[in-house]
């Protein structure tokens, strides 16, 4: 039984051959589009469960293919790009990628990202009938009471942290920008005007928090909550 399909969208024969030798000995399903116009409309009528997209394509840049599935979709996409600037993966992230990994990868870090990719997807799905209890390992958020427990102790969070918690808690899995962040909690730049005081309330959150890192960093580019327990 295969665990998921999945739309390689990339124009190197040589990575199409790795994904696709990857792919099917891990019990994948899955489609090649090698261009944006095939990846785009496959995105449309295969309708995968996760997409692995290049960025450098013959027909259009990998960004604008992000902003037009986006148009449609909220399948995941996991960016995989020689482009190494923060610049690049932010501009992804923002456009609504996933997540993104540099080239040349690591073929299992290739399926460790595509499987919380997939739990991401189902939980999601999940989310959208059960919303008022969110649990991850020993954290709990009540949303209804808008209480934080660890190991079913009540954290007394400012009202900026627990909108911080929130929104990671609501894209576990997701990397989100700096920019995002911000922009979700402050509504503007005034009430946050560096990246540093963005840290400043991680650093916080992570302390009152006092368990397992829920909140990884990405240097230069943002935070995502990691699902506690499996790997
Ligand atoms: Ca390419």
């Amino acid at each position: 039984m295969n665990k998921g399909t999945v739309l390689v969208i990339e124009d190197d024969k040589m990575i199409q051959n790795l994904m696709s030798t990857t792919l099917e000995i891990s019990n994948y399903a899955y489609q090649i589009a090698p261009n944006a116009e095939q990846g785009i409309l496959k995105a449309a009528s295969y309708n995968p469960d996760v997409i692995i997209l290049d960025l450098g394509l013959p027909d259009m840049d990998g960004i604008e293919v992000i902003k037009k599935v986006r148009s449609f979709s909220n399948i995941p996409i996991i960016v995989v790009s020689a482009r190494i600037d923060n610049e690049d993966k932010i501009s992804a992230l923002d456009a609504g990628a996933d997540d993104y990994l540099t080239k040349p990868f690591n073929t299992e870090e290739l399926l460790a990202r595509i499987r919380v990719a997939l739990r991401r997807k189902t939980y999601t799905g999940e989310e959208t009938v059960q919303t008022s209890v969110f649990t991850n390992g020993n954290l709990k958020i009540d949303y209804a009471q808008g209480c934080v427990y660890v190991d079913d102790k009540e954290v007394h969070l400012t009202a900026i942290e627990y909108k911080l918690l929130c929104l990671l808690a609501k894209n576990l899995g997701k990397v989100l920008t700096h920019n995002y962040i911000k922009k979700e909690i402050w509504l503007d730049d005034n009430g946050c005007d560096s990246q540093l005081s963005l840290r400043v309330f991680v650093t916080n959150l992570r302390k009152k928090l006092n368990a397992a890192d829920y909140i990884k960093t990405h240097i230069g580019i943002g935070y995502r909550m990691l699902q506690q327990g499996k790997n």
